[in-house]
């Protein structure tokens, strides 16, 4: 076996040992390669299942917590999906693969910006990345079938909730920053919304406006 193909191998193990086994999800994440999303310094445990930086203080996540909540997303093939915090752009890119088109939302421009360049030099043509603060939403394109929040909000965002159709799922971590938050899956029925607790996770807190040049 090469090198690439072991380390392939590898990293799908990590990610049903972790507990993710949906086959749809597995396979996205298999064609996507970690490594375009990861340069530089860490470039060499792109492959590893570990959060790194990206840049403006940002973290990639880590691949097994990226397969957890892209399953627990449950994305069809027809879903408009709307994720609050862009960042290299990985669990975008795995998205679309998933779902017909993808809005993806960061409040740094280069980080929204470089993202954007990346996602359309691998051919994802279906994800629009956008400069703007992102605990607001996007109402213009509103209702979303899936919202996935990949910062960590003490609640789910009021106007995230309201931009999630009926029958919609959002992912999102909450809690207070730098503690352990949970995952939490909110479902939105025909009269309000309903909370599943997935895992414990750790991400960097939602920032409120756009982050200074
Ligand atoms: N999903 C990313 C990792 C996200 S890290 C990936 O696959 O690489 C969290 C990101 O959320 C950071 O890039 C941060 O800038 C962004 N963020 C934090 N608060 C935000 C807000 N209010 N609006 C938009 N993006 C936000």
């Amino acid at each position: 076996m090469t090198a690439d193909a072991e380390r392939l191998m590898q990293f799908m193990f990590a990610l049903r040992r972790r507990g993710v086994t949906d086959r749809r999800v597995l396979t996205a994440m298999e064609k996507v390669d970690r490594g375009h999303f990861v340069r530089g310094t860490f470039a060499d445990k792109a492959y590893e299942d570990v959060p790194l930086p990206i840049g403006s203080g940002q973290t990639i996540s880590q691949p097994s917590v990226v397969g957890l909540m892209t399953q627990a997303l449950a994305v069809g093939p027809r879903d408009k999906i709307l994720e609050v915090g862009t960042g290299s752009g990985y669990q975008a890119a795995i998205l679309s693969l998933l779902g017909r088109r993808v809005y993806t939302i960061d409040r740094h421009r280069q980080l929204a910006n470089s993202a954007q360049a990346l996602l359309t030099r691998l051919g994802h043509t279906n994800v629009t990345c956008i400069f703007a603060d992102g605990s607001y939403g996007l109402p213009e394109q509103a209702p979303f079938d899936r919202i996935i929040v990949t910062a960590a909000a003490e609640d789910p965002p009021g106007p995230l909730l309201a931009q999630l159709r009926v029958g919609g799922i959002m992912v999102v971590p909450v809690g207070q920053s730098d503690t352990v938050q949970q995952l939490v899956k909110v479902t939105r029925t025909e009269d309000g919304y309903t909370y599943d607790e997935i895992a414990p996770v750790r991400f960097v807190p939602l920032v409120e406006g756009k982050a200074p040049a």
